[in-house]
């Protein structure tokens, strides 16, 4: 496996940073559910696992957690294509649950829209989205983001569960590459 450093642009957010917005969002979390008892995290395969085995450290209402993945992105692109399939799908019957979608970022919004389409139409008793990140101005098409940890610019990044060519998920910051030294190596 190359070496991130050959291509790493810049570090856009350390790994204290991310921990204690984790912490954070984990507190209000469980402030805003205390009165809850149905509470379940979803969370999107594969980017957003390291971010929800962090969160619910700091979440201290009693919840569930389930798994669920969709194809949009394929290995080697950057563009959605706004087609969403649900390649794994929930175990939990969520009807009458309070959901909370737990994603890694937020970019044109296609496929959380399309997720949350999926989601409404099983009756939860509430559904809201708390994503790492949110890369505000690429945003197509309108979606209701509940807890943000930070808003990022229009740059690709990888580390702290997001990929690059499904690789270098496990670096524990949140980096930016630099496309061109990437596509030379
Ligand atoms: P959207 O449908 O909002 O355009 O795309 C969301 C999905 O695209 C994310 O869940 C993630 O898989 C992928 N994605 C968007 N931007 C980035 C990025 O900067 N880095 C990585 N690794 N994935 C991204
Ligand atoms: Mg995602
Ligand atoms: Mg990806």
């Amino acid at each position: 496996m190359r070496d991130y450093k050959d291509f790493l642009a810049e570090v856009l957010i350390e790994p204290e940073a991310l921990q204690k917005r984790v912490a954070e969002l984990g507190a209000l979390i469980s402030h805003d559910y205390r009165d809850s008892d149905a509470l379940v995290l979803i969370c999107i395969l594969r980017g957003g696992v390291l971010f929800l085995s962090d969160l619910i450290r700091h979440i201290t209402v009693p919840h569930a957690v389930e798994f669920m993945a969709v194809s949009s992105y394929g290995s080697g692109k950057r563009e959605s294509t706004g087609q969403v399939r649900i390649t794994l799908d929930l175990n939990m019957n969520i009807h009458d649950k309070d959901v909370i979608l737990v994603e890694d970022i937020i970019d044109s919004g296609r496929t959380l829209a399309s997720v949350l389409d999926l989601l409404s139409a099983r009756k939860p008793r509430s559904l809201c989205v708390c994503t790492l990140l949110d890369k505000s101005e690429r945003r197509e098409v309108y979606v209701p983001l509940r807890y943000v940890g930070f808003t990022i610019p229009n740059k690709f990044v990888f580390g702290y569960g997001l990929d690059l060519d499904e690789l270098y998920r496990n670096l524990p910051f949140v980096g930016v590459v630099d496309e061109d030294r990437y596509r030379e190596g």
